[in-house]
């Protein structure tokens, strides 16, 4: 038996009295509390993807990101916990206090970092370090593997509107940014039995592209827990998932007006949200309540909320870091 568990589930669902109307309901999907270390959505990935390296006998992780990226962060901890290596390339991104100190714990928890310029130059050296005790993740954590773990948190929370926690929502809005927790969700959402509508906001470019790779991978995803399960589904269910991209503003990791505001808001109601993903994410759902076109609109939040300073302790300054890692801060 491989032992992989490392979130706490179910995660909470709170209502956000503060933020409803008298048309609408805002609830929050508490995934910022998946584990007390490090938490936010990359941790139901990871245990999928862990798992799955084990299973083929692996001892290292090679993965990608940007220089800042929670997916990285959260495979050098809980790849490290795990008795794997984690070696990860790292491609250039906006400079925030944020990222700054998620790249400073890259290196406190050991990971083996590399830098690319571009993505594709960060392809080419995923294919270096591919060697063959490795298992290679994607970015984000979003292959077919690393969604199942959100086709499980669908039934999680089916399990929370049975036991009453809250309403079955009529909206379910969440960040898209390589995909996996969206096309997870939107699988598994239909596979559990809930008509809620995803809405998925994109945060990452082309938003083409994103659209493209999350609607494929929530079909395999769907798919693919049908066949572990013995399920005799015939054809995948019509569409549970629609997408805006009117939250992305300038691309990727660029701050927008609109989650500036959010994040106050968001503030005043207890979440703190970060720039390039949730501060997009909760603008839109604080929209989405405004339209009233819903009775109850779920927020999923997707950022820890641990305190980042345990993984700190050890890092090297800013100042001190390599100069190769230092540049990929523009
Ligand atoms: C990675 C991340 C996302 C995006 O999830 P994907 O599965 O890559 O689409 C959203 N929010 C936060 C805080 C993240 O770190």
């Amino acid at each position: 038996m491989t032992q992989s568990a490392i979130g706490n589930y179910p995660t909470p669902v709170e209502r956000l009295a503060g933020l409803g109307t008298a048309k609408t309901t805002l609830w929050v999907k508490r995934d910022d509390l998946t584990n007390p270390t490090y938490g936010g959505n990359k941790v139901r990935k990871l245990e999928r993807l862990i798992a799955e390296a084990r299973r083929r006998g692996k001892r290292r992780l090679v993965t990608v990101g940007a220089a800042g990226s929670h997916h990285v962060l959260a495979t050098a901890l809980f790849g490290g916990r795990a008795g794997l290596e984690v070696d990860a390339v790292l491609v250039p991104q906006l400079r925030t206090p944020h990222v700054a100190e998620d790249l400073r714990a890259d290196v406190a928890l050991g990971a083996h970092l590399f830098t690319a310029r571009t993505y594709a130059g960060a392809a080419l050296g995923m294919i270096a370090h591919a060697r063959r005790d490795a298992y290679v993740v994607p970015m984000g954590g979003s292959n077919v593997v690393g969604a199942l773990g959100y086709v499980d948190a669908a039934f999680e929370l089916a399990d929370q509107v049975k036991a009453g926690a809250l309403p079955e929502p009529d909206a379910i809005v969440v960040t898209v940014g390589s995909g996996g927790t969206a096309a997870g969700l939107a699988a598994g959402l239909r596979l559990a039995g809930l008509r809620s509508e995803l809405v998925g906001v994109v945060v990452a470019a082309p938003a083409f592209f994103v659209r493209f790779w999350t609607r494929r991978l929530a079909r395999a995803a769907f798919w693919r827990h049908a066949r572990d399960h013995g399920l005799a589904v015939r054809s995948a269910p019509a569409r549970a998932l629609t997408f805006t991209s009117s939250y992305l503003g300038a691309g990727y990791g660029e701050p927008t007006e609109a989650g500036v505001k959010a994040t106050a808001i968001a503030a005043d109601a207890g979440l703190s949200l970060d720039a390039t993903y949730t501060a997009k994410c909760f603008a839109a759902a604080l929209d989405y309540v405004q339209s009233a076109r819903f009775e109850h609109v779920l927020y999923w939040h997707t950022l820890s909320s641990a305190p980042l300073a345990p993984l700190l302790e050890g890092a090297p300054d800013e100042a001190a870091l390599a100069p190769a890692l230092r540049r990929l801060l523009r």
